[in-house]
């Protein structure tokens, strides 16, 4: 029995299912999960010592890799200075300042600890500057855990919402209207016939396995939100920071009214925020009446590492270089598909890309939920036994990070290759 197998039985005597959020418990792809020991640059150790070229950063975060040199230093200093106070920093400035003016549309930013605090923060706002109830998600979009975002399309979405997870209350679900990503007609349905308050989207969500926006799709959400006075937010918890330093929004020109940020701007530490445009913005307490707050917000360390992430982001060609690494892998990938007749496709932006079993284009929800999980789990595995370390799921972004390199793209598109060959066999 490996080492993770018995920390896995062990664990799962402690903790619901053996981890901390549900993913991590490879329920999708079947056995029991790697403990991991330590991380390095692209790689990742697991508990009995075998190494992994790793995809899964964390989840987006790493996208300067693991322990990186100067984040890690920075964070040494910063843990003998005292690692929470309650009362503001300096550092939290300098953070919000590169947000600021990093991405584009955003004025002013508040921090907080987790993706679905931002979300839900911004849906806040968003109804206390409409004065309106309702908002509206896309089938297969993640925001978080919190009670109004976990609902998503299904066949009864259109006219009643369900809840994607029980203990939400129907009273809450059905302030949630769910369209689908790429269909503007979708939306506008929703927006003449309900009073929302706001529409949040992934701009390229990732949270379906990639999916990419199609010509307009986006401008057409801003025009039709402000034509409707509804605010857009722009969930940027995965892209931003990752897909360009602005995220989506500066990629696609889009100026929304709030955004919401973590992964990237943590570092690796728990960070997140919501941003956006002053008036908005300028609502949330003390200055404001909507309330909102966290004992760990801006938390010095996370905050740390975050600065120094962004840091070694802004060098001319991280971007550049990401994105080169990322077409290598998407052009290997199609190229091993082609070649050994495997019905699949490859969705790439920048340094994020899925692999869809079954299918040949996924373009929403519904066509993502067409893959055929079952080969996407004997891929997973024939990758972990080749040392590569994917998402355990097909509905996942796998993610590049600047610590990979040409040698390791080649050698997984070698490795995904193999087992491509064996899953047509
Ligand atoms: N929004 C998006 C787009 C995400 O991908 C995630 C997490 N994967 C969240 C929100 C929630 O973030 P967290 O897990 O930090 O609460």
């Amino acid at each position: 029995m490996s080492t993770s197998h018995k920390l896995f039985s062990e664990a799962e005597q402690y903790i619901p299912g053996g981890v901390n959020s549900p993913v991590r418990a490879w329920r999708a792809v079947g056995g029991s999960p790697l403990f991991i020991q330590r991380g390095r640059g692209c790689r990742v150790i697991d508990a009995d010592g075998k190494e992994y070229i790793d995809y899964l950063g964390s989840w987006g975060p790493l996208i300067v890799g693991h322990a990186h040199p100067q984040v890690v230093k920075a964070l040494e200093e910063a843990l003998k200075r005292g690692t929470s106070f309650g009362a503001p920093t300096a550092k939290e400035i300098e953070l919000a300042k590169l947000i600021v003016k990093s991405v584009p549309s955003v004025e002013k930013v508040r921090l907080a600890s987790s993706g679905t605090e931002a979300t839900m923060t911004a849906l806040r706002l968003a109804r206390a500057s409409t004065k309106r109830a309702k908002i509206l998600k896309f089938a297969g979009c993640y925001h978080g855990h919190s009670d109004a975002l976990l609902v998503r399309a299904g066949s009864g979405a259109l006219t009643f919402s369900q809840p994607d997870s029980q203990g939400v209350p129907e009273a809450f679900a059905s302030q949630t209207l769910v369209a689908e990503y790429n269909s503007l007609e979708s939306v506008e349905a929703y927006l003449r016939a309900e009073q929302v308050a706001a529409v949040i989207v992934e701009p390229v969500p990732g949270n379906m396995g990639v999916v990419l926006p199609e010509a307009g799709f986006l401008a057409g959400l801003r025009e039709l939100t402000r034509a409707y006075g509804v605010v857009l937010i722009f969930d940027e918890v995965m892209t931003g920071f990752r897909l360009a330093r602005g995220g989506a929004q500066e990629i696609y020109a889009i100026d929304p009214d709030l955004t919401c940020l973590a992964k990237v701007i943590g570092g690796g530490l728990p960070l997140a925020a919501v941003g956006g445009k002053r008036a908005i913005m300028e609502l949330l307490a003390p200055l404001g009446p909507v309330y909102q707050a966290g004992t760990l917000s801006g938390n010095p360390l996370a905050v740390t590492a975050g600065i120094e992430t962004l840091k070694i982001l802004d060098s001319p060609d991280a971007y550049a270089r990401l994105n080169e690494l990322g077409t290598l892998m998407a052009e290997g990938l199609r190229r091993a598909i082609r070649d050994t007749g495997l019905v699949a496709c490859v969705n790439h932006i920048g340094s994020m890309f899925t692999v869809f079993f079954g299918v040949d284009q996924v373009r929403d929800y519904a066509t993502a939920t067409r893959s055929d999980t079952t080969m996407f789990a004997r891929y997973f595995q024939g990758m972990i036994e080749r040392g590569m370390y994917l998402p355990p799921s097909q509905f996942e972004s796998a993610f590049l990070s600047l610590a990979h390199s040409e040698a390791e793209v080649e050698e997984t598109v070698a490795a995904a290759r193999e087992v491509f060959r064996s899953l047509c066999s």
